[in-house]
């Protein structure tokens, strides 16, 4: 009787980008993966980023997606940074557990010619240096941990981080494929770990399935699932699947974030700009969307402060925009 009814939530989730997370091997493996194609576009608009960009952006998204997801915990964000000697400079990505990612690249308009293998070449693009990881928990202490890169092609350097920073052995798939018009074809990913106790018998299985696969956007192009590509990589390992989830770009700035941001500048630098009748403009770091305060706004603002009790100081750094709260309002 029970296939009769249709979990509409469920089918919904599946119809566009999202994630599922499983089980195998009697729960001696856990696994996740993700299909993005229109987050790792929104990415590329908001940005307007080079190809290179975009694929780099994009295969940190989803990692951040998947440790998402695969944390569980409730109003848990994940921070990604990446920062490498290369020029794209850098990567930072914030990930909720829901799905939800925003992200941004210090230089987004990066262009290299393609790698020996006729790929964007993400690893020279990165170059080296660290990945830091910032997992924090409402009620919780952010804590983080920081690895060198092991090749700056993400994918690798997101399981070099689970080794030897969760001591878990994990294999990451990460794979964006941009279209000759710079749009995004295919964007997805997988993540599978091998939980303590496991056997070597298992272990040796599993390392044979991954050999067999080419990589995740070979596996897009066929038309695989997420689901699907669970089902390849764990191939007789008793696969079960637990939940699918929905997944998207979304920045939680909004203007009361902006206003801190301005009010950050100090009292006599918007004083100064009243003066000088000058609007006051920031510009979110992650989804490009600009905010503008009139002088007149400037000083309702600074009156509210006053009325409120708040000083207005100029704070050392004006990076409340890009700072790792996610609101979802
Ligand atoms: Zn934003």
């Amino acid at each position: 009787m029970s296939q009769d009814i249709i979990d509409f939530a469920d089918a919904k989730a599946r119809l566009g980008d999202h994630i599922v997370r499983g089980t195998a091997a009697g729960g001696y493996i856990r696994a996740v993966a993700i299909t993005a194609r229109k987050t790792v576009q929104t990415a590329r608009s908001n940005h307007n980023s080079s190809p290179l960009v975009t694929a780099a952006l994009g295969r940190l998204m989803m990692g951040g997606q998947m440790m998402g997801v695969l944390g569980k915990n409730e109003g848990e964000l994940v921070t990604l940074i990446v920062r490498g000697d290369g020029p794209i400079g850098g990567l930072t990505v914030t990930a909720n557990n829901k799905g939800q990612v925003k992200g941004y690249a210090i230089h987004p308009n990066v262009w290299l010619p393609l790698n020996s293998k006729s790929k964007l070449d993400v690893g020279t693009g990165i170059g080296r240096g660290t990945l830091t990881v910032v997992h924090d928990q409402p009620g919780f202490e952010p804590y983080s941990s920081q690895v060198e890169l092991a090749s700056g092609e993400i994918g690798d350097d997101l399981t070099y981080y689970f080794a030897v920073s969760d001591q878990i052995p994990t294999s990451v798939g990460v794979g964006v494929l941009v279209d000759i018009d710079t749009s995004v074809r295919q964007a997805g990913g997988f993540i599978v770990q091998l939980m303590p106790g496991y056997g070597d018998e298992l272990a040796a299985k599993l390392e044979d399935n991954l050999k067999g696969i080419t990589s995740v956007t070979d596996m897009l192009e066929e038309g695989l699932s997420p689901n699907d590509m669970l089902l390849r990589v764990l191939d007789g390992l008793d696969y079960q699947e637990l939940e699918a989830v929905p997944a998207e770009f979304r920045c939680g700035c909004n203007e009361g974030r902006a206003k801190r941001v301005v009010l950050a500048l100090g009292r006599a630098e918007l004083e100064d700009m009243i003066q000088k009748h000058e609007p006051a403009e920031t510009t979110c770091a992650f989804c490009g969307k600009t905010y503008v305060f009139s002088p007149d706004q400037l000083q309702e603002l600074l009156d509210q402060s006053e009325a409120a009790g708040r000083s207005v100081e100029a704070a050392p750094t004006l990076d409340d925009m890009s700072a790792m709260g996610m609101e979802t309002d």
